[in-house]
């Protein structure tokens, strides 16, 4: 009896897995069909620097037909569990640069800073050569693109991460690491890899105004900056009270509601012509 039973349980855990499995395998297809069909698409972000927009930041969008538009946050792992995600990077880079061209029109020394996931480093070789691809396909210097890395890439091999980002630094692409603090944070890679820029983190960000820890967290990480002679970038500012206190320990590259919500393109063309961040 007590033997069936368990059969039962493990018919019953192993059908939910194969449930989750499937709807994954599900989402993933319809991630690649919409890849093919046009169905992402991207917005850009202002990114703010001494009062003004001086790159973006291109964010993906899945417009899908029965749910809307699809958050980032709940595909782009999917897409990491398959090589999807680099065949969707290497869109999103593509697609980033050209609009970027358009963009600098406007602004001639404007840059896009692109997502990047720890998967695409799996193999380097092939990242850097999209890269240089598309930078060379637009015609663009590489001081037109920033990489943003979350920490979850220091799982992996540093030494060929450092090689292959010292390479692109060389072309002007810049570096940032992306969500600082939320990850698997080891300060040794500060050191190590050649980094140009830090985004602190929205949730350090939210209540910085207010909590007196919080503050004195988001200021140690502008000190570590300043010491490394990097920028640092706080992500999500929300109110003047936030900008206010970043200002005062120091940080003065910002991103968030409060200068502008991601765009569409024809938005941020408006925005740029305009030329009037908060
Ligand atoms: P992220 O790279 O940290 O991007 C910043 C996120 O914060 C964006 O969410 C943006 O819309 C949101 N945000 C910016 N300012 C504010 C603010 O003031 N308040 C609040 N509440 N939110 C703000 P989004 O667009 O939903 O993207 C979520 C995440 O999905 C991104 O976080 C990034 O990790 C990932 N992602 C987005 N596009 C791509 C992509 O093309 N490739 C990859 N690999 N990941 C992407
Ligand atoms: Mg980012
Ligand atoms: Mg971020
Ligand atoms: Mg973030």
């Amino acid at each position: 009896q007590a033997k069936k039973h368990a059969h039962d349980n493990f018919h019953f855990y192993s059908d939910a897995l194969l449930e989750i499995i499937n709807s994954n395998r599900q989402i993933e297809s319809q991630l690649r069909l919409a890849l093919n069909n046009n169905q992402l698409n991207l917005v850009f972000q202002p990114l703010i620097g001494n009062d003004q927009v001086i790159g973006v930041e291109s964010l993906l969008r899945w417009n899908h037909a029965e749910l809307g538009q699809v958050s980032p946050d709940s595909f782009i792992p999917v897409a990491e569990e398959s090589l999807l995600i680099c065949d969707i990077t290497s869109w999103v880079l593509e697609k980033s640069l050209r609009t970027l061209t358009g963009f600098r029109e406007y602004l001639p020394e404007l840059y896009v800073s692109v997502n990047i996931s720890g998967k695409d480093c799996l193999d380097l070789t092939k990242l850097k050569t999209r890269v240089i691809r598309a930078l060379e396909k637009h015609q663009l210097p590489g001081s037109a693109l920033k990489l943003e890395l979350t920490e979850s890439i220091f799982l992996q091999n540093i030494d060929d991460i450092k090689i292959l980002f010292t390479e692109l630094k060389q072309l002007g692409v810049r570096l940032a690491i992306d969500d600082f603090g939320t990850g698997f944070s080891s300060l040794a890679y500060l050191l190590n890899l050649p980094l140009d820029q830090i985004k602190i983190d929205r949730s350090f960000i939210a209540d910085i105004d207010t909590d007196p820890a919080k503050y004195g967290v988001v200021k140690g990480i502008t000190d570590i900056a300043k010491s490394l002679k990097i920028d640092c970038l706080a992500e999500g500012v929300e109110t003047q009270a936030q900008k206010k206190a970043l200002e005062r320990m120091g940080c003065n590259h910002f991103q968030g509601y409060l200068f502008s919500r991601p765009l569409p393109t024809n938005e941020l063309a408006n925005l740029l012509k305009l030329d009037t961040p908060n």
